[in-house]
């Protein structure tokens, strides 16, 4: 059966609105791409759509309590939901170094979780303050 599939273009300001035609699976045409970026694009998505994971982890005796995490790679955007659900139970000691590998390999992926950014930890003052 053929189908069509919309997708819009990241890959630079433009935005464009790519439409990617498919029969049984087989791409027969892309159009709306301003350039091959996109229409390389429309096919990743329509094959093997990725996301990098972005959300946030618990963390003990920092000055904020949750840190912002980040995936080094993108992953099945079909794992997306459940690797957010791991990351949930997870919780690090501050300080944390920006860049600092949080949990290797989530869900078999490759894909490590990194700290997007330092952490300090508490200082005697904030806990009396
Ligand atoms: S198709 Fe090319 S020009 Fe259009 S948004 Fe994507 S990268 Fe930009």
């Amino acid at each position: 059966m053929r189908r069509k599939h919309a997708f819009t273009c990241i890959n630079c300001p433009l935005s464009c609105a790519l439409e990617l035609t498919e029969e049984d699976g087989e791409v027969l045409e892309v159009t709306g791409h301003e350039c091959e970026v996109g229409r390389r694009y429309a096919e990743e998505e329509f094959r093997d759509p990725r996301r990098t994971v972005t959300t946030t982890v618990r963390v003990r005796n920092g000055v904020i309590p949750q840190l912002p995490v980040v995936s080094t790679r993108p992953m099945p955007e079909a794992l997306v939901r459940e690797a957010v659900k791991a990351l949930a139970d997870v919780e690090v000691d501050a300080p944390v170094r920006d860049g600092q590998v949080i949990y290797r390999d989530l869900l078999g992926t490759g894909a490590d979780i990194i700290a997007a950014r330092r952490l300090d930890p508490r200082s005697r003052a904030d806990e009396e303050g």
